[in-house]
């Protein structure tokens, strides 16, 4: 079936727009005759490869249709303004394939051709390519931990370096070859250092990654950039139960050459503290894959070396134990067995052991009118959090944001675990922000849009996610804003305390309420995807991201040529140590609020194309589709709203200005006191090809022409 025909369905008849206002709800008697009419003749059902031509449109009829086709391998599905892609969870190679991209890429109308995420691309490409109206273009991944965001986001990346490749660059077919092949290197060396096997996915991205192609004049790929967002970097220093740490260090530790386990001090079989579930093989585990592409990407085999040596380092760093002292005057002691791995930290991040040690056991404290600078052994506990916090800083400027008009987006999806903390709150904040801007962008827009203009429409209601946003991070008081407040009081933190203040604040908010049944402090919130119960431990802490100046100092110290490059020695480091009891300036909620804040203002100058990633069971199983879990992503993300409106919507829409531009040609063709009006330009009005509207001449009003669009949507000819 082609996107070709103009919606005859969905009770289409008369009106422009004839909407059966919440149509999934209702329950008379002949609706569900239509339903079950509609689910009967279940030969079809597959065939409906755009669901807006599904009548009627309801969860059950669309569900239904997705199961079909994920029955018979078909994964994509139109849905209006968005593509839905199912996971297999099995590879299909042919899906993906050269010989597929080329169909695509050279079809006259690649919307004809069955859904395909290469149907999307290579729109976006065209469009970017438009003379007339040339529109910076956007593909926005969404989608739960585990759907397939990356994977979709790699295999657009794929399509778009070949469709670069296959044209003949006056710069140089090698600087497009280059540039393609960089672009592609890029996925694995940022998903070796930025994924990580957790509950819902083995291969999770724990850092979100908004990917910009520019293309120049002649449309091939001139250059690439690629945004990180706030990498998990907890990560390294902590794995939740039956999850790992990131893929780079089992890498390491597997695919080292015997002469490297030597230099980075990684014998056979050792254990490390912070390499749990390291028995688990996983197709990611792969270290030659990681190389050869950093090595594309131009970082040589010394660098590359030197990377790892500082990644060895860290974990022999999580295995140094600290034990309390005899004496409570003095610094904490090393437990006995780890004695040797502070060794070997420090000889692999070359900073010598004492200074090391002194870093991670006193802190320094500068007091009094004459700045008298103290030293004062930390406890136990903060010993502990100042190794962590070693590992954290330096891998954070490690991981994957280092490197370097057609935007690509992939996030970490939506994450609801057993235990969440400000790392999933500020995930899921990101989710519910690209909601509201589908939400804002179609849902909103488009029916508004109808208002504007005077045409006939029943509003259909959608589920705003305002007041989530608002609870998160809203003015002037969310939890954003009391995160923000309890450090920049920078008092000891109080959970219970921070609790009660967040249930005061905020309690007139509905998306807010608390697991009573907890001893731990707690909130949760009620996200369009669903409610996820966040632990407030430590949360504060978090925010406040704080590094103790003695440890940036001891890396600035470092011989290691790289650690040097990573903390140079500046002024204001080095004054750094003096001001340690302030509280942090920038903390990491509105650093991450600002960051999205500001790829929202890029992709509000894009065109938006949605591809919506649904995973059809929780389990991961190949060609599993378990229908509850496939319900409540299509419910969540407003998949059947969005599909109701594109049904009864108009399919074709031009702004005005364009529109008498594109058509003046055929008015003057005519001469005489009428004008022919044809649309042969937009294959969603492919039927209507050849068929002539006419508007008198006098009367070449902006109404006279909303007229004719909505004659073509209609279906009729008026001579
Ligand atoms: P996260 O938010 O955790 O990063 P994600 O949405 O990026 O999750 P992916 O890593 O892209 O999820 O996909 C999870 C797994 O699903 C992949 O590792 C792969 O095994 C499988 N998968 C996803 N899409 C496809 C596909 N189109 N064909 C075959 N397998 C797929
Ligand atoms: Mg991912």
């Amino acid at each position: 079936m082609s996107r070709g025909t103009v919606r005859g369905g969905a009770g289409c008849a008369g009106s422009i727009a004839p909407v059966r206002p919440g149509a999934q709800n209702d329950l008379s008697e002949s609706f569900e005759e239509e339903v079950r009419a509609f689910l009967s003749d279940e030969e079809k059902l597959h065939l409906f490869d755009d669901l807006t031509k599904v009548n009627p449109v309801t969860t059950t009829t669309v569900l239904k249709c997705l199961q079909a086709r994920y029955r018979v391998n078909l994964f994509y599905t139109n849905a209006g303004c968005s593509l839905v892609a199912l996971n297999p969870f099995q590879p299909f190679s042919c899906l993906y394939s050269p010989e597929l991209m080329r169909e695509y890429h050279v079809a006259l109308h690649p919307q004809d051709l069955k859904p395909h995420i290469f149907a999307v691309a290579e729109q976006t490409y065209r469009n970017v390519q438009n003379q007339m109206d040339p529109v910076n273009q956007s593909i926005i991944v969404s989608g739960e931990s585990g759907a397939g965001k990356t994977w979709t986001s790699r295999c657009l990346m794929k399509f778009y370096a070949s469709v670069a490749a296959s044209v003949i660059s006056p710069k140089g077919s090698e600087t497009v070859e280059r540039i393609e092949k960089r672009v592609l290197d890029s996925n694995p060396v940022m998903e070796a250092f930025g994924n990580a096997c957790t509950l819902r996915n083995n291969n999770s991205s724990r850092f979100g990654k908004y990917i910009q192609l520019q293309l120049d004049r002649f449309h091939h790929l001139s250059s690439a950039s690629i945004q990180t967002f706030l990498l998990e970097k907890t990560r390294v220093a902590y794995q939740a139960p039956n999850e790992r740490n990131f893929h780079i260090f089992y890498q390491i530790t597997k695919g080292a050459t015997a002469e490297e386990r030597l230099e980075w001090n990684l014998p056979e079989g050792a254990e490390y503290r912070w390499l749990p579930n390291s028995e688990r093989n996983l197709d990611e585990d792969c270290f030659e894959v990681t190389r050869a592409a950093m090595f594309h990407l131009g970082i040589d085999r010394s660098t590359q070396s030197n990377i790892f040596k500082v990644l060895s380092g860290l974990l022999h760093l999580g295995n140094v134990q600290f034990s309390n002292p005899v004496d409570e005057s003095q610094p904490c002691e090393l437990e006995d067995k780890t004695k040797g791995f502070v060794k070997t930290t420090g000889d692999l991040l070359e900073i010598p052991v004492e200074e090391l040690l002194e870093s991670l056991r006193i802190r320094t404290i500068t007091a009094g009118k004459q700045q008298q600078v103290f030293k004062k052994p930390c406890s136990r506990a903060e010993c502990e959090t100042r190794r962590d916090c070693l590992a954290k800083v330096i891998y954070a400027r490690y991981g994957p944001a280092n490197p370097w008009h057609s935007c690509l987006l992939d996030v970490y999806g939506f994450e609801a675990f057993p235990e969440n903390n400000l790392e999933q709150l500020c995930i899921n904040y990101a989710n519910e922000k690209l909601q509201q801007h589908f939400v804002a962008h179609y849902l909103k827009a488009q029916q508004e849009e109808y208002a504007a203009e005077g045409l006939q429409w029943s509003f259909i209601n959608y589920q705003d996610n305002q007041n989530c946003l608002d609870l998160i991070e809203g003015n002037p008081i969310s939890i954003f804003s009391l995160l923000n407040e309890e450090c920049r009081l920078n008092r000891p933190s109080n959970t219970d305390l921070f609790q009660t203040r967040v249930e005061k604040a905020l309690s007139t908010n509905q998306c807010l309420s608390r697991d009573k049944f907890s001893k731990k402090p707690n909130f949760i919130i009620s996200h369009y995807a669903g409610k996820v119960c966040y632990q407030l431990a430590a949360m504060v802490e978090k925010n406040k991201d704080a590094v103790p100046p003695e440890l940036v100092h001891v890396l600035q110290n470092s011989k290691d040529p790289l650690l040097q490059k990573l903390f140079p020695v500046t002024e204001k480091n080095q004054n750094n140590i003096k001001s340690q009891n302030r509280a942090p300036v920038v903390t990491v909620v509105s650093k991450f609020k600002s960051s999205l804040e500001h790829l929202m203002q890029i992709l509000n100058r894009t065109t938006p194309h949605y591809i919506r990633c649904i995973k059809p069971n929780a389990d991961c199983k190949a060609m599993t589709f378990k229908r509850e879990e496939v319900l409540s992503q299509l419910q969540a993300c407003g998949i059947v709203e969005a599909i109701t409106i594109s049904a009864a919507g108009f399919p074709v829409r031009i702004p005005f200005q364009s529109f008498t531009e594109r058509y003046e040609i055929l008015r003057k063709s005519c001469g005489s006191s009428k004008r022919r009006v044809c649309d042969e330009s937009n294959s969603h009005t492919a039927e209507k090809k050849g068929e002539t509207l006419v508007m008198d001449e006098d009367k070449a009003t902006r109404s006279a022409v909303l007229e004719i669009l909505q004659n073509v949507v209609k279906g009729q000819t008026t001579a």
